[in-house]
């Protein structure tokens, strides 16, 4: 009698060792997807080909990837048409809605070099070059569409290189996940669109200043080169670089889950 009683016991015990196995938790339940510019703000343009426009198509198609292969997953768009939406309205979206990824897309411009190429993919941090520097100026001009910025920003002026020295105190608390989201997606990103990988690199980006959980700013092609403004406009190209990006996700969420 006793004896059954305890193989019951060490029964049980086994079944609730091996469960977390055998039924892994899900820890990415919430992905949200930020289309970067909208409306008023057209973000970088070159040769009538608008940022915001391609931002866009990315963003749904791999709001629509994820939803199909991916079932368990809620997507949140901050924009799903051409619509202006302050920084920070983008990084309440995410809070409010409990994200477990914040993946914001953007495409580069660099007018005097039309020759650069590739894609990079940011984290919140200090700035360790001039070039890093000035993608982040870029894309913080976006408040300036923003009615009362100054006061919503606590100041923060989007041009001056002074203002980004706060960021060198800043620490991201997601930083490390932050890191390796990104390293995915430009491993992905070099792998599927064969075009080159300019790395992970860190810059102020105010829409990854607030988000509380793992986020990622990731530039998708320079519009100023015109074989990248050329994919980037194809859907061919577009559908490309969602499937990288969720490639990239697929990684982090099962690496995620396997621990
Ligand atoms: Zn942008």
């Amino acid at each position: 009698m006793r004896s059954v009683v305890l193989a019951v016991l060490f029964g049980t015990a086994l079944v609730l060792v091996s469960s977390p196995l055998n039924r892994p938790e899900v820890r990415v339940r919430t992905i949200i997807i930020d289309a970067g510019h909208g409306g008023k703000d057209p973000g970088a343009v070159s040769r009538k080909v608008k940022e915001k426009n391609i931002t866009l198509a990315v963003a749904l198609k791999l709001g629509k990837i994820i939803k199909q292969r991916m079932p368990e997953v809620k997507v949140i768009f901050t924009r799903s048409t051409d619509k202006f939406i302050p920084l920070e309205e983008r990084s309440a979206i995410a809070n409010r809605n409990q994200g477990n990824l914040f993946i914001s897309i953007h495409c580069n411009s660099l007018p005097s070099k039309p020759s650069v190429t590739g894609t990079e993919t940011y984290v919140l941090g200090m700035h360790k070059s001039q070039a890093s520097l000035e993608v982040a100026k870029r894309e913080n001009r976006s408040i300036t569409f923003e009615e009362d910025y100054q006061e919503k920003y606590e100041g923060f002026d989007p041009n001056s290189e002074e203002a980004y020295i706060i960021f060198s105190l800043y620490q991201h608390e997601f930083l490390t996940q932050s890191i390796q989201l990104a390293s995915l997606i430009e491993q992905q990103m070099k792998h599927k669109t064969q075009r080159r990988s300019r790395g992970v690199r860190q810059a102020g980006f105010l829409v990854l200043w607030r988000t509380q959980m793992p986020s990622v700013l990731t530039e998708i092609g320079f519009l100023t080169n015109p074989r990248d403004r050329a994919f980037l406009s194809s859907a061919k190209g577009q559908q490309k670089v969602a499937e990288a990006i969720f490639a990239a996700v697929k990684a982090y969420k099962a690496h995620e889950e396997a621990q």
